[in-house]
């Protein structure tokens, strides 16, 4: 049998639009801010719940809708792309009654029009693609033992809290863990029980801690906690409070059984995040030197 006769062709592109798991459209914006959607057709979802010919007089019934930090960025990304006449290409998430707003791809090219700019382009619904993202994100900063932000993430964290703090000339301050003798811990009851020590030492510590701040495992049996808004002497405080907490507490191995050195540091303004590193590094040394389960700070 010929291949041409057993596919079935649409006709025209007005039959094939509503089709495909997407949605094509054109959208106008005058030089005076006015938007429309000159056309939007497609198949899939996302067009059950919006009204298209509301949409084809103004555009913003849609924009309004969007919540958070989405409705600034999609218009910034059209101000920047009509300026540039550069393809828009940003995502944005569409509230739909009674369901989760559903994560929507746009990607559009723009061309002068009288008095405005129009875009000719696609939407697609990406959630599921956005889902496995997140998850894969989720994967690549956490610790799978204790569930903690891994190296990675608090380097990625502490690089942001940084700028911040010598943008705004507000206090950052960060501790150095280090679990006392845990080689012995381990050898003298087994390494499935020093896993648990981690576990309950991670839950324990972020117990303490405010929402704001964050408990990494930086390796091993090593730990940072990151404080923004917070200076040294107030670091140093709640650092001997985890000490003390940690040094009486039961991990079921005995109470007093697992210590704690800490080093503390505060960043100092426009300082490479090494050098904040190593301070509090040395300051940790200093306390495995003067007998461990303690805090210190360098002078
Ligand atoms: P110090 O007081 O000087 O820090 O002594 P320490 O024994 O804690 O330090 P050392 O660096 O000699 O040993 C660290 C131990 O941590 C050795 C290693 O087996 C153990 N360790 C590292 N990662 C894990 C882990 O994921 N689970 C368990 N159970 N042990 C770990
Ligand atoms: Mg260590
Ligand atoms: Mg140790």
């Amino acid at each position: 049998m010929p291949v041409d006769s057993v596919i079935s062709a649409p006709q025209s592109a007005d039959l094939l639009v509503p089709l495909i798991p997407g949605v094509v459209f054109q959208f106008y914006r005058s030089h005076c801010g006015q938007m429309r959607f000159s056309y939007l057709e497609g198949g899939g979802e996302s067009l059950k719940h919006i009204d298209r010919h509301q949409l084809a007089k103004d555009a913003n019934q849609l924009i309004k809708q969007l919540t958070d930090s989405d409705h600034p960025k999609i218009m910034s990304a059209i101000e920047r792309s009509a300026r540039w006449m550069l393809p828009l290409s940003t995502r944005f998430r569409l509230p739909f009654p009674n369901a989760k707003p559903r994560w929507i791809a746009v990607s559009a090219k723009p061309e002068p029009a009288a008095n405005g700019v129009f875009w000719n382009g696609i939407m697609m619904d990406i959630t599921d693609q956005v889902a496995e993202e997140q998850r894969l994100r989720k994967l690549c900063d956490t610790d799978p033992l204790t569930g903690l932000p891994n190296r990675r993430k608090l380097m990625l964290h502490l690089n942001h809290l940084s700028s911040l703090s010598a943008r705004h000339g507000t206090p950052l301050s960060i501790m150095m863990i280090d679990i006392d003798h845990f080689k012995r811990l381990n050898d003298r009851w087994g390494h499935l029980e020093g896993d648990n020590v981690l576990k309950k030492l991670a839950i324990k510590t972020q117990a303490l801690l405010r929402s704001e701040d964050m408990a990494a495992r930086l390796g091993g049996e090593e730990f940072m906690v990151v404080l923004p808004l917070t200076p040294l002497q107030q670091c140093h405080k709640l650092a001997d409070r985890l000490r003390d907490a940690i040094a009486n507490h039961d991990f079921g191995v005995g109470t007093g059984q697992v210590t704690l050195s800490i080093g503390v540091a505060e960043y100092r303004c426009g300082e490479p995040l090494d050098s904040l590193i190593t301070r509090a590094d040395q300051a940790l040394y200093s306390a495995k030197d003067v007998g461990r389960d303690c805090v210190c700070l360098l002078p």
